[in-house]
C-alpha cells in the first residue's frame, strides 16, 4: 500500500473516508473546452484539492499522466497503460479520480468498456469537474446514461476536428500555409501585414519561393523529362561518383544538401514526389488526406477521393515552366501505363524507378551453346545479336549473329501467337488447379483445420487488443499479439491458396478467355510499343533467359531458333481477383519455340 500523502487531520472526515485515490490526468490539443484540461498539472492539482476535502487521499505513486495524447488514442498512452497495470497487479488503491470521464478517452465503446474494467475491479470511479459525481454502472440506466455521456464526448470530438478541417480549408483558399515547409519553399510568419521572425506572435503564414532551392527543383525536373529514372537523379544529387556527369549537368556538380528534416541524403520517393507536387506549377492542393480514428489509434491518414480536393492558382509559387511540366507529366503518365494495369487500375506489378535497356533481348537471351549472354554488337549497317563469350572473348564457338530487328520481330511474333492468347491463358490456369487440387486430395481436412486455428486466432487477438491492461506489461501483451497475427498472415496465405481451388474451379472458363482477351491484347500492344516498355513486359513473362540456338538451314545458312519459358503469374494474379494465387498455381507451363527468319 502506497503512502497517503498531504492528508490532513481537519480533514479526516467526510464522504471519501477511507478511500485511496489513483488520478487518471489527460492533456491534448483539442481539449479547450475547459481551462482545467489544458495542463495536466492542474487536473492533479484539482483532482487533490477535490478528493481532500471530502476526506480521502491520493496514493504519491498513483498519479498517471498522458501529455499531449487523443482521447482516440488508446494504444500509445504511457499513462493510462501503467495506471491499467496497477489495476491489475496490487492495485493499491480503491478509487480513481479524474477531472471528467472523457479523460480516459473520446471513443465511446473504449471508454465504456474501459470504465467497466475498472468498476467490475470494485474501484470506485470520481470525477470533479461539474460540481463532482461518481461514475456507477451497476445497473442497465446508469450503463445507458453512461453510454450517452460517452457519444456526448466522441461527438465533440468529431465536431473539433470538423472545425479545424473547416479552419484548415478556409486558409488554404486564402493561399495561406496550413502546414508544412516542402522543398523549394520558404514559410513566412506574417502579423499585421508585416513580416515577422518565425517564434513570434504572428497572424498567419505564407509561402515563398526559395531560388536557390527552386534551382534544384528545376534540374530534377530537366534530369527526369530528359529520360534519367529517379534512382540516378538521388544518386547523383547524393555525390555517388559514379553520377558525376549528371549531378554537373543538372546540379552544379557535387552533392547537394538534403532537405533538412528529413534522414540526411536524397531517396528516389522523394524525387517522385516532387515530380507530382502541383506546388512546383503554381497550385495549391489541399485536402488530399484527412485524418481518421482506427482501431484506437488517433489521427491515422487516409487518402481522400480527389473530388473533394481544393485546387487553387498560386502563380508566385511556380516554379518549374509549363513546358517542363508537361513533359515530366506525360512521362511520368507513360511510365505509369508501362506498369501494366488491369481493368480496375490495380498495378499488376510494383513499378520499376530504372532506366531499361534500348534493345528488347540484351540481357534476356543466351546463346544456345555455351549459355551466356547475347549481347547486342555494334555492326554496319545495323546492330545485331550476337554470343558474348564468341565476339568478347572467343570462347564459345557460336559465331553466328542476326539483326536486332529481325531477332526482336521473329520472337514478338511468337509471343503473341503462342502465349499472348486466352486460350493458353486459360489452360494454364486450369493447370495451376490441377496441381492445388492434387494437393487438396492429400489432405481434405486441411482446410478446416486452419479455418478453426484462424478463427481461435482472431478471439485471442481480439480478446487482448481490447484488455490491454491484462496483467501483464503492454510489451509482452503486443509481443503475443504480434506473433497471432504473424500466424494468422500464414494461414491466411495458406488457406487462400487452397481456397482457390473452389472459387476458380466455379469460375467459367470460356468467360475468363473472353475477359482476358482484351487484356492479353494490350500486353502485346505493350511489347510492341518503345523497347522500355516492352521489356518490363517482357521481364514479367519470362522465367528465365530465352534460349538462342544457332541452327542449320542447309545450302551453309544459319539462323537461330529460340525457346522460353514463360508464366502468367503477373496476368493470373491480378486477373482473377486473388491473391496469394499464384503460390499455388505456377503457371510455369507455357513454352515458346520459334525461329529467326532467313537471313538475306
Ligand atoms: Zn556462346
Amino acid at each position: 500500500m502506497g503512502k497517503v500523502i498531504r492528508k490532513r487531520a481537519a480533514e479526516a472526515s467526510g464522504p471519501f473516508l477511507g478511500l485511496h485515490f489513483a488520478v487518471y490526468a489527460r492533456k491534448s490539443t483539442e481539449d479547450a473546452r475547459h481551462e482545467d484540461h489544458k495542463s495536466t498539472a492542474r487536473q492533479v492539482d484539482q483532482a487533490r484539492r477535490y478528493v481532500e476535502s471530502r476526506g480521502g487521499g491520493i496514493l504519491a505513486d498513483q498519479v498517471h499522466v498522458d501529455e499531449a495524447a487523443s482521447g482516440a488514442e488508446f494504444q500509445d498512452r504511457p499513462g493510462l497503460l501503467r495506471f491499467l497495470n496497477a489495476l491489475e497487479n496490487g492495485r493499491p488503491f480503491n478509487a480513481l479520480v479524474m477531472s471528467d470521464d472523457d479523460r480516459l478517452g473520446r471513443d465511446q465503446y473504449r471508454t465504456n468498456y474501459l470504465l467497466q474494467q475498472i468498476v467490475d475491479k470494485g474501484v470506485r470511479v470520481f470525477t470533479y469537474l461539474d460540481g463532482g459525481r461518481e461514475i456507477v454502472l451497476d445497473n442497465e440506466t446508469a450503463k445507458f446514461m453512461q453510454s450517452v455521456r460517452s457519444f456526448g464526448a466522441a461527438l465533440e470530438r468529431e465536431k473539433a476536428r470538423q472545425r479545424c478541417r473547416d479552419a484548415a480549408e478556409q486558409k488554404a483558399r486564402q493561399g495561406l500555409v496550413t502546414g508544412g515547409e516542402p522543398y523549394g519553399y520558404e514559410n513566412v510568419h506574417h502579423q499585421g501585414g508585416k513580416e515577422v521572425p518565425r517564434g513570434q506572435p504572428h497572424d498567419y503564414v505564407k509561402r515563398r519561393v526559395r531560388e536557390d532551392q527552386a534551382q534544384i527543383v528545376r534540374g530534377i525536373f530537366k534530369a527526369y523529362s530528359a529520360g534519367w529514372g529517379m534512382t540516378r537523379i538521388a544518386k547523383a544529387m547524393n555525390g555517388h561518383p559514379a553520377f558525376a556527369d549528371l549531378s554537373r549537368e543538372y546540379f552544379g556538380g557535387g552533392r547537394v544538401p538534403p532537405p533538412w528534416k528529413r534522414t540526411g541524403s536524397w531517396s528516389p520517393t522523394m524525387i517522385r514526389e516532387m515530380l507530382y507536387r502541383r506546388l512546383h506549377h503554381g497550385e495549391i492542393v489541399w485536402g488530399q488526406t484527412s485524418h481518421v480514428d482506427r482501431n484506437g489509434r488517433a489521427g491515422v491518414r487516409v487518402k481522400r477521393p480527389e473530388d473533394g480536393w481544393v485546387v487553387i492558382p498560386a502563380p508566385d509559387l511556380k516554379i518549374v515552366p509549363d513546358d517542363l511540366w508537361e513533359q515530366v507529366q506525360e512521362r511520368l503518365a507513360a511510365t505509369n501505363e508501362t506498369y501494366l494495369r488491369d481493368v480496375r487500375g490495380k498495378l499488376w506489378a510494383k513499378p520499376e524507378l530504372r532506366r531499361e535497356g534500348r534493345y528488347l533481348l540484351a540481357g534476356l537471351a543466351r546463346c544456345g551453346e555455351c549459355g551466356w549472354n547475347m549481347t547486342v554488337l555494334g555492326g554496319s549497317p545495323q546492330r545485331v545479336y550476337g554470343c558474348s563469350h564468341h565476339h568478347k572473348r572467343g570462347v564459345c564457338g557460336n559465331g553466328l549473329t542476326q539483326s536486332v530487328s529481325r531477332v526482336d520481330s521473329a520472337f514478338l511474333g511468337a509471343l503473341e501467337r503462342e502465349v499472348l492468347t486466352p486460350e493458353r491463358f486459360a489452360y494454364a490456369v486450369r493447370c495451376g488447379l490441377d496441381r492445388v487440387r492434387e494437393e487438396l486430395a492429400k489432405d481434405p481436412d486441411r482446410r478446416p483445420a486452419l479455418e478453426k486455428e484462424r478463427a481461435g486466432l482472431a478471439r485471442k487477438i481480439e480478446r487482448m487488443v481490447a484488455a490491454i491492461g491484462d496483467g501483464k506489461g503492454p510489451a509482452a501483451l503486443l509481443q503475443e499479439i504480434a506473433k497471432a497475427e504473424a500466424r494468422v498472415a500464414e494461414i491466411e496465405a495458406e488457406t487462400a491458396r487452397l481456397a482457390a481451388v473452389p472459387a476458380l474451379g466455379g469460375l467459367d472458363l470460356k468467360r475468363i478467355e473472353r475477359d482476358v482477351a482484351g487484356q492479353l491484347g494490350r500486353f502485346a500492344d505493350l511489347l510492341k510499343g518503345n523497347v522500355a516498355r516492352a521489356r518490363q513486359a517482357l521481364k514479367k513473362l519470362l522465367v528465365d533467359r530465352v534460349h538462342f540456338r544457332p541452327v542449320d538451314l542447309g545450302n551453309g545458312r544459319r539462323t537461330y531458333a529460340f525457346k522460353g519459358e514463360l508464366t502468367y503469374g503477373a496476368v493470373v494474379r491480378e486477373l482473377i481477383c486473388l491473391e496469394n494465387v499464384p503460390s499455388g498455381i505456377r503457371t510455369r507451363v507455357i513454352g515458346l519455340k520459334g525461329r529467326c527468319p532467313r537471313p538475306g
